[in-house]
């Protein structure tokens, strides 16, 4: 998966504070341990021939602060230093196997993030060599590999360029040298320099530095920095030790936002932003979201939709809109199956992205195999607008919901659906509207999908706002029915049409954040399978809006019902068949356009509330579920 690393140097602050500072800020992206490794350098005047101080390695599993409390990270000596939190892919989470690792003889200090694929090769011959291996990592063979090649050649540079030239994998790696160098490698993870004036950052992520400065360099895939001794001074190279050029950018000050103000958990702030975010989103890059429109109606080819997670039960959710609404068909293929899927994509087709993060390794993984399948145009949707899903994108529209740190998405979940909409309103006004299709409500009444200039697009998306900001107003009847799910092992949530993956995202809401069992169920699959589980211990949420799926979704709930499940409705209209109703508000009906987007918008944020509450309730982390990251930068 994912974790973060950092580096530092400073003329004058102590470096392990400002490390475990760092950690904890970036601590959204991996969490299963953490560890610093510093080296005193005292002052700057050391004369060349005095012996250098050695590195201290501290290190533990746990959340950072509880391995700060236990190991005192932050108590380490020195004006430099490395840290990271850790995601294990190889080797298991313990002590041993946390970061940073050590050279057998201890002249070189590694954190790493990613994946060796030849470390096994590599161990072995240096094993041969006399190489002590302390853990089950592939880490520590990049800083043995290091370490030999270093001894043979006494140059810092020449000893990363002969050591990332033998490595195989996705990685991104610091190496901190007892002679009082730092070193890093990025090839596909990411890796930012943060230059201050009297420090410098090596980091997987702004937020381990923004406090500390907003001038930053985002280093290309293939390079290498080496910061000389005793200075902030540094060489950007390629993999072949030639000098490349770079950009210093200015950190967008958002960056900075990384606060939970008066909320307990960021989760909980996340999803109480939404009424705003639903407005930023896709604004900055209003002219990338014509030009996606644009693409999509013109495409010669077939329509692809990726993602992972969330992200891929939006792209089912604008599939639907596609097909309904613009009438485009689109296929959706799961980014981590892409690789087993691509033989059809020809020539002409267009692939739509989305990925928080835009480090999704799956994701990138996926575009990458569709444009050597011959899709020719790729356009991301992604928040992070640095990231390298935008660098590899033709078209690349921002969520611009700012930073989410809680690992299960909500704000970009809802972002990405307007983002959508959005996309869809354009493809439309484009269309013959008397073409359009037209739908009814449960009363019959025709919900006539009609003009969507922009005008109607924007008044939709403020109207859309509102309503949501009653839903966040009002948490208590969620908190109550979530009082009543603590204990239960099987929840299954129940839509028809759209709002069937948003049944699907309900469910992975509910796993990732509760623990509890949860799955999504299409309506009428119902009786294909799913009745056979439902009794008086199975808990259903049914997502019911009053739309043209309202009757359907209403008959099975009653099916359910008559297998004495108990049954939670997510809905506008109240019916005695629900034994909770979850109330969302009704949409006025003189709402210029379809509704079912909005819905869609609606129903999905008292489940995340209730996830939110369930998960206190059960005394766990919301922000930081167990076992997973925020960014899945490995395959
Ligand atoms: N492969 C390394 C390990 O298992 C690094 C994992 C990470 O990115 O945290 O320790």
């Amino acid at each position: 998966m994912c974790c973060s690393i950092i580096g530092y140097y400073s003329y004058g602050k102590k470096a392990a504070p400002v490390l475990v500072q760092g950690l904890k800020r970036m601590e959204y992206r991996g969490y299963d341990s953490v560890g610093v490794a510093t080296l005193d350098i005292g002052n700057s005047k050391k004369k060349e021939d005095e012996k250098p101080n050695s590195i201290i390695v501290r290190k533990g599993i746990g959340k950072v602060s509880e391995v700060n409390n236990s190991a005192k990270l932050d108590r380490l000596p020195g004006r430099m230093g490395i840290g990271h939190t850790r995601w294990a892919t190889h080797g298991k989470v313990t002590d041993a196997n946390a970061h940073p690792h050590t050279s057998s003889i201890g002249q070189i200090a590694i954190v790493h993030n990613g994946i060796i694929e030849n470390f096994e090769e590599i161990k072995n011959e240096l094993i041969q060599d006399g190489y002590v291996f302390k853990s089950e990592t592939d880490t520590e063979a990049i800083a043995n590999l290091l370490q030999k090649n270093y001894n043979q050649t006494k140059d810092v540079k020449e000893s990363i360029i002969q050591t990332v030239a033998r490595l195989q994998g996705e990685y991104t790696f610091v190496a901190m040298f007892e002679d009082g160098r730092l070193a890093a490698a990025r090839l596909h993870k990411p890796l930012i320099l943060g230059i201050g004036e009297e420090n410098i950052f090596l980091a997987s992520d702004v937020l381990g530095f923004i406090e500390y400065t907003d001038n930053a360099v985002y280093v290309e895939n293939g390079n290498v920095v080496i910061i000389n001794k005793d200075t902030t001074a540094f060489e950007m190279l390629d993999f072949d030790g030639s000098p490349v050029k770079y950009e210093i950018t200015k950190v967008s000050k958002e960056f900075g936002d990384a606060y939970k103000g008066e909320y307990a958990y960021f989760t909980e702030k996340e999803i109480n932003e939404q009424h705003e975010t639903v407005i930023k989103a896709g604004q900055l890059t209003e002219s990338e979201i014509t030009r996606a429109a644009k693409a999509i109606k013109d495409a010669s080819g077939a329509i692809y939709l990726t993602g992972s997670g969330s992200s891929y039960n939006a792209a089912l959710i604008a599939k639907h809109f596609l097909s309904k609404q613009a009438r485009i068909g689109a296929e959706v293929i799961m980014a981590s199956e892409m690789q087993f899927a691509s033989e059809g994509i020809g020539k002409g087709s267009v692939l739509v992205a989305i990925s928080q993060s835009g480090e999704s390794a799956d994701v990138l993984n996926a575009i990458r195999i569709a444009k050597k399948a011959g899709c020719d145009t790729v356009i991301s949707v992604v928040n992070i607008m640095t990231s390298s899903l935008v660098h590899e994108s033709d078209i690349c529209i921002g969520m611009n919901c700012g930073l989410e740190i809680g690992v299960a998405a909500t704000k970009s979940f809802t972002s990405q659906l307007v983002v959508f909409y959005k996309i869809i309103s354009q493809i439309i006004s484009r269309n013959n509207k008397s073409s359009l299709d037209q739908y009814t409500d449960h009363q019959g009444k025709q919900d006539q999908f009609c003009a969507h200039d922009n005008g109607d697009e924007k008044n939709n998306i403020r109207y859309m706002s509102k309503l949501i900001r009653q839903i966040l107003k009002h948490p208590t009847k969620i908190q109550k029915v979530a009082r009543e799910l603590k204990d239960v092992s099987d929840i299954y949530i129940l839509g028809r049409g759209v709002h069937y993956p948003i049944a699907v995202e309900a469910a992975l809401k509910i796993k990732e954040l509760t623990y509890i069992h949860a799955e999504g169920i299409a309506g009428g699959e119902l009786k294909h399978g799913p009745l056979a589980l439902m009794d008086s211990n199975v808990y259903v949420i049914i997502i019911n809006p009053n739309d043209y799926t309202y009757e359907d979704t209403l008959t099975s709930a009653r099916e359910i019902k008559a297998r004495g499940a108990n049954i939670i409705g997510i809905s506008d209209i109240k019916s005695d068949i629900y034994d909770h109703w979850i109330e969302i508000p009704k949409i006025d009906r003189k709402l210029n356009g379809n509704k079912s987007p909005i819905y869609a918008v609606l129903e999905i944020i008292p489940v995340q509330i209730l996830a939110y509450y369930v998960a206190l309730e059960k005394d766990t982390d919301p922000d930081y579920p167990r076992n997973l990251a925020k960014s899945v930068t490995v395959k």
